[in-house]
């Protein structure tokens, strides 16, 4: 990276007179920071390219001049791989690519530029009759062209996938300004390598992603259930036992812990809980098809019949829209809620399903024993073994002081995560946050494969440098 020019005036001059459209500026507040305030952008200047041809013109003087580029999309990724934290890149935000390329009403398939909001594509979707189904908290401000650079999860990851399942076709400028045009959007393609799967997850640092074929399904009519039960034990039986009986319909399964609801409470975010007993755990589920009627009564009785097993506790279930919303408003609080109160630590993590409950045993343990007054604030998809696994100071005392601790956590974390054979990153991707762990955890020859993979699309290194791999 120390290689490379810093984006100063001089090039952003050299920038205007070659490529014409007023697009280039100093950097605006909003791409000053990540969402977690933690680092700080060191680029200076911001190109906002309105066609993928403003991309590829960029991206060749990138190339030809040595700069680097960090492409940015709504800035919601938590791993830092949207800014810079050390050189001087050029931000190159997507936000202006955003128009809706074509619907196809036979196959469903949503043709959209990369920087359109996710809440947009979703909007259109249902517009045509049709659901998008990747459902993040963040939806209002990240964009697809992120969501597809970071293969996002969300809550719908159990039944529809991940970012990545619902995409049939990228279009992606490469770092010689050349650009890869693959949006056919065929269902079966085995004519060689798949180099839209190697785009998707690679957090910019392969290509930059300018438009997308993506999925859409029948929409569906939904019942979310709060349940309460008396350990993660249990959430894993109840999940076990709900999937081999509604298979394809149960489509989220959220594992909440009392420490995320009292965190609601003390924030103001939400005062209100449905369920009355005081239990340390609590599992959100949502069941969806285009005949809610008769699926609606088999949901009960299954809910039910876990109760008579004495597998779960309280039982409610959304009869109506509000009740829907209201419940997972309960969910979608909670990274907020978190934010407010602000971590030591935070992990997104992948375990076999059958070693979660395990682990979180193990890890509050072990997490205590560095500390034993701060809090754990442990929630997520349970259902595709992906927890957010997150350390708070104690009640009363600000994260600062427990700065000191944050490493040990952390290490701890995804040591006992590497033991049990799960991932240091679930959903987020790597960024500049994680690039250490992933060296240190990854399997040895999957690092050197992604560096020659990097090498090979990217030999100057000018694509998101910094990001991923330790320079
Ligand atoms: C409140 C909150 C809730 C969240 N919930 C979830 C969740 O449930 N599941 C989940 O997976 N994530 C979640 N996230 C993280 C984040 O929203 C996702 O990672 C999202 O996919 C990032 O999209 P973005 O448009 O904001 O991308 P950015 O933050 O702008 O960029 C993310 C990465 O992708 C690269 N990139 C961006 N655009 C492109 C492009 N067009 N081409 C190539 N590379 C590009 C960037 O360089 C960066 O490395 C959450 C974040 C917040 C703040």
């Amino acid at each position: 990276m120390s290689d490379l020019q810093p984006v100063d005036s001089k090039i952003i001059e050299i920038l205007e007179n070659t490529i014409s459209g007023d697009i280039f500026s100093s950097l605006d507040e909003k791409y000053k920071m990540e969402p977690r305030g933690k680092f700080h952008n060191t680029a200076k200047f911001v190109a906002k390219p309105r066609t993928a041809k403003d991309v590829s013109e960029i991206i060749k003087c990138a190339n030809s001049l040595g700069f680097g580029i960090v492409p940015y999309s709504g800035g919601s990724g938590l791993v830092c791989g949207q800014i810079s934290t050390s050189g001087q890149p050029l931000l190159l935000s997507l936000e202006r690519l955003n128009k809706l390329r074509d619907f196809d009403p036979i196959s469903g398939i949503i043709k959209v530029e990369s920087g359109m909001i996710l809440s947009e594509v979703k909007r259109l979707s249902q517009n045509y009759g049709r659901q998008f189904p990747l459902t993040l908290a963040s939806q209002g401000s990240c964009m697809i062209g992120g969501n597809l650079a970071t293969n996002a999860g969300g809550v719908n990851v159990l039944k529809y996938g991940s970012a990545r399942d619902l995409c049939l076709g990228i279009e992606a400028v490469l770092a010689d300004g050349k650009l890869f045009n693959d949006l056919k959007a065929l269902k079966k393609d085995n004519s060689g390598y798949d180099i839209r799967n190697l785009l998707i997850g690679s957090e910019g640092t392969l290509g930059v992603i300018t438009a997308a074929s993506l999925k859409t399904f029948p929409k569906t009519n939904n019942i979310a259930a709060m349940v309460s039960i008396r350990s993660p034990n249990e959430a894993v039986e109840l999940y076990s036992f709900l999937n081999s009986r509604l298979e394809f319909s149960l489509q989220a399964f959220e594992l909440i812990s009392s420490t995320g609801i009292e965190f609601l409470s003390v924030t103001g975010l939400r005062k209100s809980f449905p369920i009355n007993s005081k239990r340390d755990w609590f599992v959100l589920l949502e069941v969806g098809s285009t005949e809610i009627s008769l699926l609606k009564d088999f949901f009960e009785s299954c809910l039910y019949e876990a109760n008579e097993k004495g597998v779960v506790d309280e039982i409610v279930v959304s009869q109506n829209e509000r009740q829907y919303d209201s419940l997972w408003e309960i969910r979608e609080l909670i990274p907020e809620a978190n934010r407010l109160i602000g971590a030591i630590s935070n992990h997104d993590i992948s375990l076999p399903i059958t070693k979660i409950a395990e682990f979180i045993g193990k890890a509050e343990e072990e997490i205590l024993r560095i500390s034993n007054s701060v809090r754990v604030n442990c929630f997520g998809h349970v259902g595709d073994g992906n927890l957010h696994f997150n350390v708070f100071p104690p009640n009363g005392s600000s994260k600062k002081e427990f700065d000191s601790f944050s490493e040990k956590i952390t290490e701890k974390v995804n040591s006992l995560v590497f033991d049990y054979n799960g991932s240091i990153s679930a959903e987020h991707g790597i960024g500049r946050l994680k690039k250490d762990d992933l060296c240190k955890y990854s399997e040895p020859m999957k690092l050197e494969l992604m560096k020659r993979i990097k090498n090979t699309f990217d030999p100057k290194n000018i694509l998101n440098p910094g990001s991923i791999f330790i320079n």
